[in-house]
């Protein structure tokens, strides 16, 4: 019974292997940064430059970060061994809940172990059977695990498709529901793509809905001030989540802000929140740095988009086929899968290291390599990796 289990785990494995798919990690022997070293690359020491962390404002590895984490590790120890309601809050868990809410214009805010968690365990104590979810087809996986924890009806529209939204609005009006969410990425992550926040909150007033915006790949860097999506279109939404896991010093942690009803009901229901254990001290004072640094200037923002800028430019000037957008997230377009990994493959022996992506997490034949610029790449960086890029697009006959 059980070798026939394992045997078949096993021939899963291996078919995962055969179709491409299956997922391997290469350990890195430095701190997270512009540039990394790998354990398996001795012929670079000084490491490959690295287009593929969500380390949108260089704050994993930044001295003032680092500071930050040592002190509340000094001052508040390692771990807290509890969740938040037994003794597992301390001073500054609620200061980092208070600074998160101000930042982001809501009455306040509660943290998760990741925003996975904060995604998964909002929508079920909010909503139920008498609700309706309306959500994006390309929202991350934490947020469809969420809708389907919770009892509300669920309703699905065509990513970004502003005219399938009306259509489930109305569907869900015929229907009848007591209350109506939107739940949105507010960057789709594939793409580099904003959410449609004008035309998701204009119909959210038509139809009398709340909106949720995941606001992950946006936090620290988007909108003035770095407040996210909702700022950089100047509109309002109801809840956003986010992670302190990207822009927010990389490490781990979630929240999600919002209305005081909102958050008093999560930290009273909220299972990830009530069952997991609390953030570690140090995170929870690096955080409280890097928002200092987000809120008190816009050196890492403006680096962060002149990194943009320049990338897409020189990637544009080679020849290749980008999506457009202003994101730092620039992926660049190749069709086939082989030629996806192949690229990625070279582009690495060549001291770049990027992540192709391919059918089944983007659609058939718009396989990519994802780059994503940071403040914390430098020009000679940029150069380097454009030169790669070239190399390795000529090699593999993309460009002429
Ligand atoms: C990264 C990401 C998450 C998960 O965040 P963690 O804090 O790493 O769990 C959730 N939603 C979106 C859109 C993300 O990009």
């Amino acid at each position: 019974m059980t070798a026939q289990f394992y045997d078949h785990l096993s021939e899963a494995l291996e078919n995962l292997n055969h179709q491409g798919l299956y997922k391997t990690e290469r350990p890195i022997i430095s701190p997270q940064g512009n540039r990394v070293r790998i354990a398996a690359n001795r012929l670079r020491p000084g490491g490959v430059v690295n287009l593929c962390a969500n380390n949108y404002l260089g704050l994993a590895d930044h001295p003032k970060i680092i500071a930050a984490a040592k002190k509340g590790l000094d001052q508040y120890g390692y771990g807290m061994a509890s969740v938040r309601f037994i003794c597992g809050t301390q001073d500054i868990h609620q200061q980092l809940e208070k600074r998160l809410a101000n930042f982001l214009g809501k009455d306040d805010a509660i943290l998760f172990a990741a925003c996975f968690d904060a995604n998964s365990g909002l929508f079920e104590p909010l909503l139920g059977p008498d609700d309706a979810i309306v959500s994006d087809s390309l929202n991350h996986a934490s947020i469809i695990d969420g809708i389907r924890l919770c009892k509300a009806k669920r309703y699905r529209y065509q990513s970004a498709d502003m005219t399938d939204l009306e259509q489930q609005l109305q569907t869900v009006r015929t229907n009848g529901a007591r209350t109506i969410m939107i739940a949105t990425d507010g960057v789709f992550s594939m793409d580099g793509y904003l959410a449609k926040l004008p035309e998701i909150t204009r119909l959210a007033r038509r139809y009398d809905a709340l909106v949720m915006v995941d606001d992950c790949h946006a936090t620290g860097f988007m909108g003035p001030r770095g407040a996210g999506t909702p700022s950089h279109f100047d509109v309002n939404v109801d809840i956003l989540t986010g992670t302190l896991g990207k822009a927010l010093g990389g490490a781990i942690g979630g929240y999600i802000a919002g209305p005081q009803a909102v958050v008093d009901t999560l930290r009273q229901k909220a299972r990830p929140y009530l069952f997991s254990n609390s953030l570690p001290p140090m995170v929870v004072t690096a955080a409280l740095t890097a928002l200092d640094i987000v809120e008190t200037g816009d050196a890492l923002r403006s680096q962060l988009f002149e990194n943009a800028r320049y990338w897409r430019d020189g990637l544009t000037q080679l020849g290749f086929d980008l999506r457009l957008g202003e994101h730092p997230i620039v992926p660049v377009m190749l069709g086939e899968a082989k030629l996806a990994q192949q690229m990625a493959a070279h582009l690495f022996e060549l001291g770049v290291y990027v992540s192709g992506f391919f059918y089944p997490v983007v659609p058939k034949g718009q396989a990519r390599i994802r780059t994503q610029m940071s403040a914390g790449l430098n020009q000679g960086d940029l150069d380097f990796a454009l030169n790669a890029f070239e190399k390795a697009g000529k090699q593999a006959g993309v460009l002429s």
